[in-house]
């Protein structure tokens, strides 16, 4: 089921981008290489890992193993509609109604048998504790190998060479369990397009933050951490590459991404992943863009290809949600001056520690730069309680105190 509409995704997204190659087509390949990630996570013909977020995924795909974080497949179910009878099934088999549901989706996906066997699993201690014991509870149920990837949260000289050793032993892992040979070489490939991708969505980023942005509400959704899965292949690069050239064009014609572009947003942490018409409703009614995600942004240096288990190590351990609260607000501080924001919007998604428990300290931390936010409570996966006129009233009243 899952590879068919994978598979059918696919091709009628390479339809679309062949009838009309010169439109502008970012988002539409950003999609087409997820699908593509999906189809073989669910082909049986490759190697595959299901894995934690800030995994070291260009490693992972020189080597040739498909692999992808979790999360992304709660995401996917809730894309499609279908996420709530897997939160429902993860509820009655006694997995907490408080607890994530990225992770109850996925869950209750497994108990019903619809998540491909890995050859391994690689966990993080980041962001969040409940990813990692969602994955120790695949490794159980498929009698997998799992390796732990310890993340220290600060950033020093000791941490960076602690971690990195990690890696080292994370590619001798991988090979003893798919019989792989590590190739050092492929890895320095693969490191030169990790670089270039990371230059181009700088890039990319820079355009968005143009006045008028060049971006809508939607273009630049969950852009940051699944474009993640792709770092080291050509994929990688082809992806920022259009979004690059999309903003480019945009900014050179002086079209706008949200038309008669009037307040300027940020979002924090993750979207609503369901279907939902608030991100249009909010540029129609009032000309408002959500213009930058907590998540889009390169907060690591280029890596050196001589030396790629450090630049690794180092790239993962920037990550703003690895370590303190204060790490994280004065990343969206920045942010929010970068973009020239007016306000914020926090979901503080249900059942996250990260995103409901430093609710007050964001708020606070921004309100010291004149960034007022409103806090929703929003499940971002599951649709069930999704009220959306309430949303609309609470998003209403917020952009018209910001607009006074
Ligand atoms: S939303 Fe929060 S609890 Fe859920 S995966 Fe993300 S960080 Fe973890």
């Amino acid at each position: 089921m899952m590879y068919e509409y994978f598979k059918n995704l696919e091709s009628s997204l390479e339809k679309k981008i062949n009838e009309t190659p010169k439109s502008p087509n970012a988002r539409k390949k950003y999609s087409l290489e997820v699908a593509r990630i999906g189809k073989r996570l669910y082909s049986g013909k490759d190697k595959i890992a299901w894995t934690g977020i800030g995994v070291p995924f260009d490693i992972l795909n020189t080597m040739g193993i498909t692999s992808c974080f979790v999360e992304f497949v709660g995401a996917m179910l809730a894309s499609t509609g279908a996420s709530g009878n897997f939160i429902k099934e993860a509820e009655n088999t006694g997995y907490a109604s408080d607890s994530c549901s990225y992770h109850r989706a996925i869950l209750g996906a497994l108990s019903q048998n619809l998540i491909p066997k890995p050859d391994f699993l690689v966990g993080t201690t980041l962001p969040c504790s409940g990813g990692l014991a969602v994955i120790e509870n695949m490794a159980r149920k498929f009698k997998k190998s799992l390796f732990v990837l310890n993340v220290p949260q600060e950033d020093s000289l000791q941490n960076i060479k602690y971690l990195s050793d990690q890696l080292k032993d994370l590619v001798n892992f991988i090979q003893k369990e798919t019989g792989i040979n590590f190739d050092e070489n492929k890895l320095k490939e693969g490191i030169k397009k990790t670089n270039k991708a990371r230059d181009l969505m700088i890039e990319a980023y820079n355009l968005a933050k143009k006045i008028p942005s060049p971006v809508d509400s939607r273009i630049l959704k969950d852009f940051g951490i699944v474009t993640a899965l792709m770092l080291g292949t050509d994929a990688g690069i082809e992806v920022a590459k259009a979004y690059r050239d999309e903003f480019q064009a945009k900014v050179n014609s002086g079209e706008s991404g949200v038309k008669g572009e009037k307040i300027r947003l940020l979002w924090i942490q993750n979207r609503i992943q369901f279907r939902y018409q608030l991100e249009k409703w909010m540029e129609e009614e009032f000309s408002a863009s959500i213009v930058i995600d907590e998540l889009n942004d390169i907060t690591w240096e280029k890596i050196d290809v001589d030396d790629p288990f450090t630049g690794i190590a180092k790239r993962i351990i920037s990550i703003p949600f690895n370590g303190k609260a204060e790490k994280r607000i004065e990343h969206l501080k920045f942010l929010a001056k970068e973009y020239k924001i007016q306000g914020a919007i926090n979901p503080c998604n249900w059942g996250c520690r990260q995103g409901t428990g430093e609710r007050g300290l964001i708020s606070d931390g921004l309100k010291e730069i004149g960034v007022p936010v409103v806090n929703l409570e929003i499940d971002c996966i599951d649709q069930r309680n999704f009220a959306e006129g309430q949303v609309k009233t609470r998003i209403a009243a917020f952009i018209e105190m910001i607009s006074n």
